[in-house]
C-alpha cells in the first residue's frame, strides 16, 4: 500500500507540477524551437480569437496557466513568469547576444493587477504627501502604469537589464542596446516606448528596457482598444481618474506606443 501511495505522489509531482522552467520541459541542447512544443499548447494563445477580458486587465492567475512557465534561470535570478511562445522567442534572442557578447537579463515579465496595484499605490503613498491627486497621477504615470492597463499583465512584454535609461547610454548598456535596436525585431520584439520626441506618440516617457513580443501583444492590444472601457479600470487608490480628461488613459497611455512595428509581425509570420 505505501508503495502504491508513494508512486502515485510521484506521478503526480512529475504530471502536475507546471512551474518548472521552460528549459527543463522544451530544451533540446540548449536551443528550443516551435516544433519542440505540441500544438495542444497553444491551443489558447497562438489561434486565439478571442481573449478573456479579465486577462487583458490582469486579473487571472497567470501561475495557474499552462500557456505561462517560468523563465530559464540563466536569463534571470527571480521567478518570472511568460507566455511559453515569449520565453521560446526570447530563448532565440538570447542565444543570438550571447554569440554576439551581448548578456540579456530578465528583470521583469507578467505582472497581475494585484502586483501592479501595489507599486501604483506605493508611488501614490509617496507623492501624494506633496500634490494634489491629479497631479499625482500625473507623475506616476511618466513609468507607470495603472493596474489593468499594464502590457506586463499579458505576459508578452520584458524589462531588461536595468531600469535607468542611463545605463543603456554608455559602456556595456549602450552596447546591449545598440545590440537590441539591430536585432531584436528579428525575434519578434520591440520597444514600444521609445523617444515621443522623434515618433511623436502619448503617454509614456522613453524605456529602453521595455521590449514586448509584438505578434500576440498586437492582438491583445486591438482586443483591447475593442472590448475595454475606461470605466473597467477601477479598485485602486485614484482609479477615478482613469476617464479624466486630462488623463484618458487608455487612448493616451495603452495605445501610446511606438506604432512602427509591421515590419516585426512581417518577419516573424
Ligand atoms: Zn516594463
Amino acid at each position: 500500500m505505501k508503495k502504491f501511495i508513494w508512486w502515485v505522489l510521484s506521478f503526480c509531482f512529475f504530471c502536475c507540477n507546471n512551474e518548472k522552467p521552460i528549459e527543463n520541459i522544451e530544451h533540446k541542447e540548449n536551443t528550443i524551437s516551435l516544433n519542440n512544443i505540441p500544438d495542444s499548447a497553444f491551443s489558447n494563445s497562438l489561434h486565439f480569437q478571442e481573449v478573456d477580458k479579465n486577462i487583458l486587465l490582469g486579473k487571472f492567475d497567470y501561475k495557474e496557466d499552462t500557456n505561462f512557465s517560468i523563465v530559464n534561470p540563466k536569463y534571470s535570478s527571480k521567478t518570472i513568469y511568460l507566455r511559453k511562445e515569449v520565453l521560446i522567442k526570447f530563448d532565440e534572442m538570447y542565444n543570438a547576444a550571447h554569440k554576439d557578447g551581448i548578456k540579456l537579463t530578465v528583470i521583469s515579465g507578467t505582472r497581475s493587477f494585484y502586483h501592479q496595484k501595489s507599486i501604483w499605490e506605493r508611488k501614490w503613498d509617496k507623492n501624494i504627501k506633496n500634490m494634489d491627486s491629479l497631479s499625482t497621477v500625473k507623475e506616476i504615470l511618466k513609468y507607470s502604469s495603472m493596474p489593468s492597463t499594464s502590457r506586463h499583465h499579458w505576459g508578452t512584454d520584458i524589462d531588461l537589464n536595468d531600469l535607468e535609461n542611463s545605463y543603456f547610454e554608455s559602456g556595456e548598456g549602450k552596447k546591449v542596446f545598440e545590440w537590441l535596436i539591430e536585432h531584436a525585431h528579428k525575434y519578434g520584439f520591440h520597444m514600444t516606448y521609445d523617444n515621443q520626441d522623434e515618433s511623436k506618440r502619448t503617454g509614456y516617457k522613453m524605456e529602453k528596457w521595455h521590449w514586448s513580443y509584438m505578434p500576440i501583444a498586437e492582438q491583445y492590444l486591438k482586443q483591447y482598444k475593442e472590448t475595454i472601457k475606461c470605466e473597467d479600470i477601477s479598485s485602486f487608490k485614484g482609479s477615478q481618474f482613469a476617464c479624466h480628461e486630462e488623463i484618458n488613459v487608455i487612448k493616451n497611455f495603452v495605445m501610446g506606443i511606438n506604432n512602427d512595428y509591421k515590419k516585426i509581425i512581417n518577419a516573424t509570420k
